[in-house]
Parts: C-alpha cells; sequence; structure tokens
C-alpha cells in the first residue's frame, strides 16, 4: 500500500518575516529532496482539508478558538506569543495543517493508504488547549488523535515526539487520558523548560541532555519507547516529526544524523506493522536547517514508503 503526501499551497504562505526560522522555505526543501530522490512521484497525493470547529474543539477551547479567528489580520501581522505571529494567510494555514491530520487519519483508518505523512505548517504540538505558542496555533498531532478516538472509536492511540523541543501542548492534552500514550525525546533542560519529570504511565518523557547524539537518543527509543508501546498495543501510530534535534540544526544541541531519523522511522514502523496494520500518521513539527530538514524529512518519508 501506498504512503499519502498531504499538504496545501497556504501552508508556503503563511509567513513570520524573513528572519523567523520557522518559514515557507521548509515545506520547499522536503518535497525538493523527495523530487531529488525520485519518492515524489510514488507518493499519493493529496490537498489538506480545513480541520472544522468540531475537530479543532476536542482539543482546543471554543473561546481560543474564537479568539484566533477574531485576530486574524487582513493585513500585516499580529504578534500572539514573543516568536509567534500571524499574516493574513496564517489562520487559513492553521486550519489546513490541522485538516491534514484529520485527512491521514481518515485514509489510513480507511486502509486507502498504509501511512501518511503531512508536510505542513504552522506546526502543532507547543499549542495549548487555550494559547498558541512556540510557533504553533493548533495542536495538529493532538487534533489527529482525538479523531481517531472520537470518529474512529479507536481506544489505544500512541504519539511519537522526536522533536528537539518537549511537545507540551500534547501532552497536556492528553495528560489525564490514558487512551493516549505519548512518547518524547526533547534536550532539557532547554525550551519550553517542562516535561522531564510529569510523565505518568501512558507519558514517556525522555530529557536528554544538551551534546547527546545517536547513542543517547537510539537507547531512549529501544530502552523506554518501544517497550512501553509494546505494552500499549496501539491502535494507530502519529508521529510529531520534528527534524531539529539534528547536528546541522542550530536551533538547539542535540547531535542526530540523517541516519537516526531512518532508523527511528523503522522501529516504529515495525511496531506499527505488529500492533495496527501499519496505521502511521507523521506530522511535521520543527527542523528548521534547511538542508538537514530536506534531508532527513526524506529518509523518513522513504521508510515509511518502504520504496
Ligand atoms: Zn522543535
Amino acid at each position: 500500500m501506498q504512503t499519502a503526501y498531504i499538504t496545501h499551497s497556504l501552508c508556503l504562505k503563511h509567513d513570520m518575516g524573513s528572519h523567523h526560522p520557522e518559514s515557507p522555505a521548509r515545506i520547499h526543501a522536503i518535497e525538493d529532496q523527495l523530487i531529488a530522490s525520485g519518492l515524489f512521484g510514488y507518493l499519493q497525493h493529496h490537498e489538506a482539508p480545513e480541520a472544522t470547529r468540531e475537530q479543532l474543539l476536542r482539543v482546543h477551547d471554543a473561546g481560543y478558538l474564537d479568539a484566533i479567528a477574531a485576530m486574524a489580520p487582513q493585513q500585516g501581522r499580529v504578534d500572539l506569543d514573543g516568536d509567534t505571529s500571524m499574516n493574513p494567510f496564517t489562520y487559513p494555514a492553521a486550519l489546513r495543517a490541522a485538516g491534514a491530520a484529520v485527512m491521514g487519519v481518515d485514509l489510513v483508518m480507511a486502509g486507502k493508504v498504509e501511512n501518511a505523512f503531512c508536510n505542513i505548517r504552522p506546526p502543532g504540538h507547543h499549542a495549548e488547549r487555550d494559547r498558541a505558542m512556540g510557533f504553533c496555533i493548533f495542536n495538529n498531532i493532538a487534533v489527529a488523535a482525538a479523531h481517531a478516538l472520537a470518529a474512529h472509536g479507536l481506544s489505544r492511540v500512541a504519539i511519537a515526539d522526536f522533536d528537539v523541543h518537549h511537545g507540551n501542548g500534547t501532552e497536556h492534552t492528553f495528560h489525564e487520558d490514558p487512551r493516549v500514550m505519548l512518547c518524547s525525546t526533547f534536550q532539557h533542560p532547554f525550551y519550553p523548560y517542562c516535561g522531564a519529570d510529569s510523565g505518568n504511565d501512558h507519558i514517556v518523557n525522555v530529557p536528554l541532555a544538551a551534546g547527546s547524539g545517536s547513542r543517547e537518543f537510539r537507547d531512549a527509543v529501544t530502552g523506554l519507547w518501544l517497550p512501553a508501546l509494546e505494552r500499549f498495543q496501539p491502535e494507530l501510530l502519529l508521529i510529531s516529526a520534528g527534524f531539529d534535534a539534528h547536528r546541522e540544526d542550530d536551533m538547539a544541541m542535540l547531535k542526530l544524523v540523517d541516519a537516526d531519523y531512518g532508523w527511528v522511522t523503522e522501529q516504529l514502523k515495525k511496531l506499527a506493522e505488529k500492533h495496527c496494520r501499519g496505521r502511521i500518521v507523521s506530522m511535521l513539527e520543527g527542523g528548521y536547517e534547511l538542508h538537514a530538514l530536506g534531508r532527513s524529512a526524506m529518509t523518513h518519508i522513504k521508510v515509511l514508503s518502504g520504496l
């Protein structure tokens, strides 16, 4: 079965300024590598729909949804927090990014594809129930998990998050909901300065010290993520795919290499094949050094596609 590739042209128009690292060029960097590697033509292409209010309300407050819609500017930019802003295209792009999450879940649950990669922005895992944060507006991966539970009747959904930053919004959304397991690695102490001691049976947080590389990351996945996921036996696996732990990415101080992203994807794919018919939906989160981002995401998608 094929891998779906879900994106939308509006994700290229959300722009927080020419010096902002979370730039439209990130989408192109991934797409260029997919084209150069010959993978692009083998993927099943889809245009992301807008997430509905009902889908967003599963993980966000009504008041927050109303406030974001009301703040969306007709021109210029509006600041949401110190490093997150909206231009006239941000709100519709954020609706498409969250809609891609829903579409990815629907496609894999219907068996139309084995797995899906959503090349979207704004990213999502820092977004809280009532607050935009850290380049994120809506929590796309949380929208995906909540949709799988509510619309497809699943009772066990797992999220693997290898972004260099802790997915605080994702953790807070599901901290008290044992139907969702979150397995996360992240640099600590580092933005957003939480997650090191807030785990529980279904929130498997693995903080890594600055300077950690392939060995520490693979030990965390092998020693902590995989045993927890084996016990949990997810019916669907979601991936918060941030590539900013790459050694070439100066956003943070972890030292992963391209091959680590291929390796972790292989481990997760094997687990998904064993427990959930290979069903994986992967969503782009961070990754700011464009060459490393393009190569790492291509490696990730290549493993997902089995090509
Ligand atoms: Zn990040």
